[in-house]
């Protein structure tokens, strides 16, 4: 595996217009990840991946990527593709657990962050980071959204889904589950107790 996506990134141009960058729909900054690798500062290309989208793993894995960073390649207009799937794959799991999140002073603002699929993950780490108090509402008894019930395990490993789940605790994000806000609760009810922003998911 290490040998295989070592030769893959060897293969990239480091292109100065990088259409693989363009058809990412989180606008990954592939040339700079992979020439990172290849100088093997694996802590800058990590840090870099899950700066630019917390869900780094889970995008390696289940992205449409012959589509998007793939599909775009330069290199795919006449042979093969740079396969940066397995080179974010490769990454994003070798830094997952090391991966550092430089966190803003504490702002005194109350955020609900409404649904945990992976929209309400990335803003509620978005949101933690920037200083916020924040706390999900997911109406269902875990948290993850169609990672947790819509994927299939052996596309996407549950255990990778508790990984986000760790890291959301890890950064002080409350999580209150079985909470179905618009019947539980409503929004102008969240409002009434202190939250200042809402994002519905
Ligand atoms: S388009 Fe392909 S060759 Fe160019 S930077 Fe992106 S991955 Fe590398």
């Amino acid at each position: 595996m290490g040998v295989h996506v070592m030769d893959e990134a060897e293969r990239c141009l480091n292109c100065k217009k990088p259409m693989c960058q363009q058809g990412c729909p989180v606008h990954t900054p592939i040339p700079k990840i992979i020439q990172a690798f290849k100088d093997k500062k694996l802590a800058e290309a990590g840090n870099e991946l899950f700066e630019n989208n917390p869900l780094s793993v889970v995008c390696s894995i289940v992205c449409n990527h012959e589509k998007q960073c793939e599909g775009h390649c330069v290199l795919g207009k006449k042979g093969k593709p740079i396969h940066f799937s397995s080179i974010e794959n490769f990454i994003s799991e070798a830094w997952l657990e090391r991966r550092e999140t430089p966190m803003a002073e504490k702002k005194g603002i109350r955020a609900a962050v409404i649904g945990s699929g992976p929209a309400g993950i990335t803003v509620a780490v978005e949101l933690a980071k920037h200083g916020f108090d924040v706390t999900v509402f997911e109406s269902r008894d875990k948290i993850g959204g169609v990672m947790q019930y819509g994927i299939p395990e052996f596309r996407l490993p549950k255990k990778i889904v508790a990984g986000e789940v760790e890291k959301l605790s890890a950064l002080g994000v409350e999580v209150m589950t079985n909470m179905v806000i618009g019947r539980v609760l409503s929004v102008d009810e969240l409002m009434e107790m202190g939250f200042e922003a809402v994002f519905i998911g």
